[in-house]
């Protein structure tokens, strides 16, 4: 299969590896958005959320915890993103992976979070619920 991350878990091509068991890997992202800035990865091929059962979801984000505070007390950030991008705008990697992303004084990552509460009555709250509970 052509996919990176694939053949970065078999050995295939080289990474920056910080973590390793049986079903995750976790490694350095080559852009350091910021300083300590890692990938977690499935073992297994998958391509994004919408793939994932939940066994393999519970492998993959209990490593989250951990890493997280490995970055914490390696680096003293001031804070830590863990974002996860499936398909458009942003997925690049069709394999799926969670970037922790610490966070430092005048850094420039960005994130923008909207407010669109004031356009919204409770019966938009309500509607948008019962849409996704139906789809449970
Ligand atoms: P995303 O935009 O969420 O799909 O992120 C994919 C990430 O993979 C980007 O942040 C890239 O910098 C990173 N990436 C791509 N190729 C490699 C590689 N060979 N080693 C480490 N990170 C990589
Ligand atoms: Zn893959």
């Amino acid at each position: 299969m052509n996919c990176i991350f694939c053949k970065i878990i078999d050995g295939q091509i080289p990474s920056y590896k910080v973590y390793e068991d049986e079903n995750i890997l976790a490694f350095l992202d080559i852009s350091q958005l910021t300083r300590g800035h890692t990938l977690i990865v499935p073992k297994k091929h998958v391509k994004n959320i919408f793939d994932m059962d939940q066994n393999l979801a519970s492998k993959v984000f209990e490593s989250v915890p951990t890493i997280a505070r490995a970055l914490k007390k390696a680096f003293k950030p001031i804070g830590l993103n863990v974002v996860n991008n499936n398909q458009a705008p942003h997925q690049t990697v069709d394999h799926f992976h969670i970037h922790l992303i610490p966070r430092y004084e005048g850094d420039d990552f960005k994130m923008v979070f909207a407010n669109h509460q004031d356009d919204l009555k409770e019966e938009d709250y309500l509607e948008v619920v019962k849409k996704i509970k139906e789809n449970l």
